[in-house]
């Protein structure tokens, strides 16, 4: 069957792109990466098509379905003509040697695994266009000098035994023994259910770090910016780093009806004041232009959570997010002085004021951020720069070698639910990007 053959056609304005770049395409065929559009879409449908039947689509990481996807994966990249082999920490790793021998690897890759009624792009599209991208190398004779590996990371999304990025922890020497001994709803242990993956727990702490030439990763958006300025692409500065603090309020349970206002202490009401607090100030934070920066009660309980009682507790946990530690530590700061304030003036004890976790940012490599640039101009393709508000495996993997990532829109930026959706020419453009990044990447000194 004739396969359309991906071009930069940009003539469909419902594709993105400011049209003054279609000026910019290619002027020759022979630049054209051989990015075959609909084979990267049938892919997905078939990656997509393994999941939990009765809740599409769902691809818990460990469970029988995700062993499923993994052996599809593994068809398609012995199919590419790539060796694919099972780390100690069950990282899934295609590979195709270079013409030089002993050459890092260029790195690409994501995540086959998937939330409970999750999507069919969050992850897996960057292993699906890193595929498209080595296939279309093949398909043009490319004399790679340097080995390609693509990495499906085991368990990216959070998963049963409370632990997400497994597999790239493990491989930048991360994931540590008392992490291994974490359990799921069953007792089992997350190094028993990594052996059961195919992984050896034991042999973990003695992995060797691998040396890369450098790591790509693409990813859906999972916001609205490059959907909203109709842009191609997005070149991630940085991922957010992610702090969460928790403040707990005390005041008196007391009767709604008998208890006269003027002699309540309702933990509520400092709860209120600060929940808007946290709003407008992450508002002002982020209007200074240092960066992502995005902050959100999403936890927010009173006590005893009553119609008839004064709410006499109150606890909410607070996700901040930003690309600078500087800017997180003077909210933290912040927090902490608000709310002994507000709760003073309300009568309201404070009665905790925690950090419950602390995850730095990960900027990423601005050298390859400029290779994902230059290769998406050369293809007339327009971008924007934006931070990651989300976690992902590069965040881990830019700990052992440079790492970047790279965005393609997401359809209202929805993601981790059933209506995530990315257009076929959307993911087209991503491979071919990459496709040329790597050509870039593979052409300087090993
Ligand atoms: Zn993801």
């Amino acid at each position: 069957m004739a396969r359309k053959v991906f071009n930069n056609c940009r003539e469909d304005a419902s594709a993105g792109g400011p049209p003054k770049r279609v000026s910019a395409l290619n002027t020759t065929t022979d630049s054209k990466p051989p990015i075959d559009q609909d084979r990267l879409w049938n892919d997905h449908m078939a990656l997509a098509a393994i999941t939990d039947p009765g809740k599409p689509w769902t691809r818990r990481s460990f469970s029988p379905r995700f062993l499923e996807g993994r052996a599809w994966l593994r068809e398609q990249f012995l199919a590419a003509g790539m060796t694919v082999r099972l780390d100690a920490g069950a990282n899934l790793i295609a590979r195709l040697e270079g013409t030089v021998k002993g050459a890092p690897p260029i790195m690409l890759g994501s995540h086959s695994d998937t939330v409970p009624s999750g999507g069919r792009f969050d992850g897996i599209s960057g292993i699906l266009t890193a595929l498209e991208a080595v296939r279309a190398l093949q398909a043009s004779n490319y004399p790679f000098r340097h080995p390609i590996e693509i990495v499906d990371f085991l368990a990216e999304e959070p998963s049963e035994y409370g632990l997400s990025c497994v597999g790239s922890r493990a491989m930048v020497g991360e994931l540590d023994a008392k992490m291994l001994t974490y359990t799921n709803a069953q007792g089992e242990t997350l190094a028993d259910a990594i052996i059961r993956v195919g992984g050896d727990p034991a042999a973990i702490p003695h992995m060797e770090k691998p040396v890369i030439a450098g790591y790509l990763e693409l990813h859906i958006e999972q916001g609205v910016v490059l959907e909203r300025n109709k842009l191609d692409l997005g070149l991630v500065t940085g991922i957010a780093g992610i702090t969460r603090v928790e403040i707990a309020l005390k005041g008196a349970a007391d009767h709604a009806g008998s208890t006269l206002m003027r002699y309540r202490r309702d933990a509520s009401l400092p709860a209120a004041e600060l929940l808007l607090l946290v709003d407008r100030e992450a508002r002002a934070f982020a209007g200074r232009n240092e960066g992502h920066f995005v902050a959100t009660v999403g936890v927010l309980e009173i006590s005893p959570n009553a119609a008839n009682v004064v709410p006499g507790g109150a606890r909410m946990i607070i996700d901040i997010r930003a690309e600078k530690v500087a800017l997180v530590d003077e909210f933290v700061a912040l927090l902490d002085r608000e709310s002994t304030a507000i709760a003073g003036r309300l009568n309201v004890d404070r009665e905790g004021f925690a950090i419950l976790s602390q995850n730095p940012p990960a900027p990423c490599d601005a050298h390859l951020r400029d290779l994902l640039g230059r290769s998406a101009d050369k293809l007339g393709y327009s971008t924007t720069t934006l931070a990651s508000g989300a976690g992902h495996d590069a965040a881990f993997i830019s700990h052992i070698g440079p790492s970047a990532m790279l965005f393609i829109p997401s359809r209202d930026g929805k993601s981790h639910c059933p209506e995530e959706w990315s257009e076929p020419e959307q993911l087209a453009v991503g491979a071919a990007t990459l496709f040329e990044t790597i050509r870039l990447l593979d052409g300087q000194n090993i």
